[in-house]
This record gives C-alpha cells, sequence and structure tokens, in this order.
C-alpha cells in the first residue's frame, strides 16, 4: 500500500470512530463496518441515509443499527454471492462446451482414421490385410467408446453441477428479496416492484395505489414485552397484510416496523377499502402468549395511500402516502388516511384529485 493511502484509511477510520462517538453508536464490528463506509463516502446512498437519521435528531438505536447494517451491508455481501454462483455457472458452462468441441474433435479424427484403414483395402483386400483391418478397427472402436464414456462421465457431473448451482443462485436471489423475518418482499424487492408497477401503469394508463403502513406506539409494545414478543407481531401483521391481498399485489416491509403495499389496478378508493379491511381485522385480533397466556392486548396500524400521478417521480408518490400515514398518526393512530385529505399547500403539493375528500375512514 502506499504511504499516502495508509494515511488515508487512517484519516477515514479516525473520523468514522469519531462521529461513531458522537452519535452514541457502539463499537461493534458491524457498526464500525457501517461508519467507515460512512467517513469513506463510500455509498452515497448510506451517506444519504446516515445523514437523515442525523439531520433529524433521531438516534441510533440496536435496531436502527442493525437495519442500517442490513439495508447496506449485508445486502451487498449477497449481492457478491450472487456473482459468484453467477461466475461458478458461466465456469461450468465452459467446462461442457470445452468437452463438446473435445468430443467433436475425437469423432472426426474416428472418421479419419476409419476412412485411412479402410484406403488400406484398397488394392484388393487379402487374408492378410483384412487381419490387419479388423485389428485395427477394433483398437480404434474401442478407444473410441472409453473415450465416449469418459465423455459421458464427465459430462453427467458437470450436468449435476450445473443443476446445484442453478439452485444456489435460486435461493441467493429469493433470500436477497425477502425480509427474512416476515418471509414478506424486503426494501430491495419493495424498489424493484414499485418501479415496475409505475411503468405498467404508465404504459396501460391504468391504476395504482400505495399504502404506507406502520405499527402504532410499537416502541411501548417493545419496551414492555421484550423484542422476542415484537418480532412475533411484525410476523403477525405481515400475515394479515398477505391475507387481504390479491395475487398482483405486493407487501413488502419496508424497514423496521413500517410495510408498504403496492397494489396495482386500484383506485384511491379501492385501496382505502382494503387498507380499513387490514386495519380492522388487527385491531380485532387479541394477543396472548401460548405459553403463558399473558395478554399482550391489541396491536394496531396507521395507513397512509396515495395514487401514482402518470409520469410524476417515485419519490414524490412515496412522499405523499408517507404523509398520509403521518396524518393518521397525528389524528390519533389506528386509522387510514389518504392523500385527499392532505393540506393542499402543503410542501409537495398533491394534484387535484377527482375522488377529493374521502372521508376518514375507521377509528
Ligand atoms: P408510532 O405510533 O408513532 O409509530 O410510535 P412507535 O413507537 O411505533 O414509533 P417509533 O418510530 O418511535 O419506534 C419504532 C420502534 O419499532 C422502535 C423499535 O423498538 C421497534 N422496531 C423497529 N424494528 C424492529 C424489529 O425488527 N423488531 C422489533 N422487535 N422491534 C422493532
Ligand atoms: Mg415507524
Ligand atoms: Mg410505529
Amino acid at each position: 500500500m502506499q504511504p499516502g493511502q495508509t494515511d488515508g484509511a487512517r484519516a477515514i477510520a479516525e473520523r468514522a470512530m469519531d462521529a461513531m462517538a458522537r452519535h452514541d453508536v457502539p463499537a461493534t464490528p458491524e457498526n464500525y463496518t457501517i461508519w467507515y463506509a460512512y467517513a469513506a463516502g463510500s455509498d452515497p446512498e448510506l451517506v444519504k441515509a446516515l445523514d437523515v437519521v442525523i439531520s433529524n435528531h433521531r438516534s441510533f438505536t440496536a435496531e436502527r443499527n442493525a437495519e442500517i447494517y442490513e439495508r447496506f451491508v449485508s445486502r451487498s455481501r449477497l449481492d457478491h454471492t450472487v456473482q459468484a454462483a453467477g461466475e461458478g455457472l458461466e465456469t461450468a458452462m465452459e467446462r461442457v462446451l470445452r468437452l463438446l468441441s473435445d468430443y467433436g474433435a475425437d469423432q472426426s479424427a474416428y472418421g479419419r482414421k476409419l476412412a485411412q484403414i479402410s484406403g488400406t483395402l484398397d488394392g484388393g483386400p487379402t487374408a492378410e490385410t483384412v487381419q490387419t483391418v479388423l485389428r485395427q478397427l477394433r483398437q480404434e472402436t474401442r478407444a473410441i467408446l472409453i473415450k465416449n464414456q469418459e465423455l459421458e462421465h464427465r459430462l453427467s457431473r458437470s450436468k449435476r453441477e450445473i443443476e446445484q448451482l442453478r439452485k444456489d443462485l435460486e435461493t441467493v436471489r429469493r433470500d436477497a428479496l425477502t425480509d427474512p423475518l416476515t418471509g414478506i418482499a424486503n426494501r430491495k424487492q419493495f424498489d424493484q416492484r414499485l418501479r415496475e408497477a409505475c411503468a405498467a401503469a404508465l404504459e396501460d394508463g391504468g391504476a395504482l395505489a400505495l399504502v404506507m403502513a406502520d405499527i402504532d406506539h410499537f416502541k411501548a409494545f417493545n419496551d414492555r414485552f421484550g423484542h422476542r414478543v415484537g418480532d412475533e407481531v411484525l410476523k403477525l401483521v405481515a400475515r394479515h397484510l398477505r391475507n387481504h391481498l390479491k395475487g398482483r399485489d405486493t407487501p413488502a416491509r419496508y424497514g423496521g416496523e413500517e410495510f408498504a403495499l403496492i397494489l396495482p389496478a386500484t383506485t384511491l378508493e379501492g385501496a382505502a377499502v382494503v387498507a380499513d379491511q387490514i386495519r380492522r381485522s388487527l385491531a380485532q385480533h387479541s394477543l396472548t402468549s401460548r405459553q403463558t397466556d399473558l395478554r399482550y392486548g391489541k396491536v394496531t396500524l396507521s395507513l397512509g395511500i396515495a395514487v401514482y400521478q402518470l409520469g410524476e417521480r417515485l419519490d414524490d408518490l412515496l412522499q405523499r402516502a408517507d404523509r398520509a400515514l403521518y396524518l393518521a398518526k397525528q389524528d390519533g393512530r389506528n386509522r387510514v388516511c389518504t392523500e385527499a385529505q392532505l393540506p393542499a399547500d402543503a410542501p409537495g403539493e398533491v394534484p387535484a384529485f377527482t375522488t377529493a375528500n374521502l372521508g376518514r375512514l375507521g377509528a
């Protein structure tokens, strides 16, 4: 390493440690990886995410640190695994192609040999030449048969290898797009699906609704009953979302205790009905511990909805759904609000909407 580079790395490490101390981030290897990347500025998305937390004076709780690590570090490791599996597949394919081309070369050499042997009979066969030809034929045929068997053996080994690599690749791909706790789409898959859904809506002019949902007072729930119970609640919410949606809809864990639903071919009113069904069914559910019969009480959700305005930036759509969610929180939680209820003069003004003034649902 050049002296300058060493100094650079040391300076980055020092900046990372300073920033961690300033923001009360525990010095774990995972956190250090995050903050080193922040200090080095190597991932603009990560820098932006941390800057948002800092500028909002939010603290770096253990959950938030874990979430950031999951989102930016372990995901990029998964990407590397996908790449490695892909490269393995490529090498295996190249080997098969080489085997096949060797096989082709062996076959044509065999053909040439046969022509050459039969050429020895051209002057008229004698008992002696027939004997020689038969012996040569036997030798050449045995040799090519052995080569064929070897090839078959090697081809079937390569086939098994390729099959295994393909399965590994599929698992890694699926894992990279799924939230491990709840089994629904993770943020990465959500981003992909939302982009695809918006592109499809642009193409066919169809409606597309986005619902953002956030568990109410989840911190208090966690503080009271512990994170393990909290995690069970996250799974329960994910199950409710899945049960109320159709095949083309995507429920996703957006982050922490926030969820997002992509509802293609759905209007604001349609989405409000679905969202309120989810809200109601969850609010009716009373949670008890299976082991101890301890009552955890009810868990409720606040939900905000916006619809895609053809051609707008996805960030604007997300922001409107988020603002509607914030309104639902402000209004008392356990309710659904839509973008039609947002004040028109607020920043990021909502375009005029024909089904305006959809009343607040539920509560
Ligand atoms: P609000 O009604 O305003 O949404 O209040 P809240 O307490 O739900 O919101 P806040 O953003 O203050 O806290 C979110 C809490 O969610 C913090 C943390 O305890 C919890 N949380 C986030 N991710 C996880 C997770 O993966 N597992 C568990 N068990 N808890 C999580
Ligand atoms: Mg939240
Ligand atoms: Mg919450």
